[in-house]
């Protein structure tokens, strides 16, 4: 059974208990309150007292689910919320996963979250600048399909430079069919020196929920459908 919450944004009373203040010992205590209220300020915050507000988060969600107790009101108050804010939105989002029991689910959520990010980024702001089929990379090549290539023998892949260069068969009419995560955080040079390039480590879903070894796998999985990309996180899932 799904565990709710609600959150109310830049308002809170003084008896609301600060996510990043509680220790091991105040667990009990708090988890028996049939109402939980909790703040959380973030103002001045950085990736490292995020990662330790979501563990502390994700350890009242654990305790509740364990107890079997789902039935219990959970409100966090954010304090310096700024909806403008990107890392602010994420951290939002970063909310909801951690209430996502199921793993496949969780995996499902952050894919589809991150996956329109990099679409809105690379649509909105038209950063491979097509013209007339040809991308900003690409402008002095035969290529129309922007970087959607590879080399026919897809094991060799980029290292068999002798083999046939085709057309990726997930594109579907100039849209790729596949959904695949690590092509839409691939930048190539053309769009590095623009300064533009999109790392794991600064994309908070990935950065948090993932460990090393599915973290390389959303990297490098290139020309790879989501299904296939998100069987092969389910099997490294054990925490890093
Ligand atoms: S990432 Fe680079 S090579 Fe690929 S479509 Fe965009 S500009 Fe072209
Ligand atoms: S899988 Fe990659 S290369 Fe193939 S169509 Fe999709 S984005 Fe392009």
């Amino acid at each position: 059974m799904k565990t709710n919450y609600n959150i109310v944004y830049n308002k809170y009373n003084n008896s609301t208990i600060d996510v990043l203040s509680i220790n091991g010992k105040d667990w009990k205590t708090i988890i028996k309150n049939q109402n939980l209220e909790f703040k959380i300020n973030l103002k001045n915050t950085n990736r490292k007292i995020i990662k330790k507000i979501i563990k502390n988060i994700e350890k009242i969600t654990t305790k509740i689910r364990k107890k079997g107790e789902t039935n219990k009101k959970i409100t966090f108050y954010i304090i310096n919320y700024n909806q403008n804010n990107q890392n602010h939105s994420d951290f939002i989002k970063a909310i909801e996963v951690v209430f996502i029991e199921k793993v496949e689910d969780r995996y499902n959520y952050i894919y589809d979250e991150v996956c329109s990010f990099l679409d809105n980024e690379f649509t909105n702001k038209k950063l491979c600048e097509f013209k007339d089929n040809k991308c900003g990379e690409k402008l002095k090549t035969s290529s129309e399909v922007g970087c959607c290539r590879h080399y026919k023998n897809k094991i060799l892949g980029p290292l068999n430079l002798n083999g046939k260069l085709v057309i990726c068969e997930y594109l579907k009419d100039k849209k790729c069919s596949a959904k695949c995560i690590s092509c839409k955080l691939y930048t190539c040079d053309y769009l590095k020196n623009k300064g533009i390039q999109f790392k794991i480590k600064n994309i908070l879903l990935l950065d948090i929920f993932f460990n090393p070894i599915q973290k390389y796998i959303i990297k490098y999985s290139v020309f790879t459908p989501k299904e296939i990309i998100i069987k092969k996180l389910l099997k490294k899932s054990i925490k890093s």
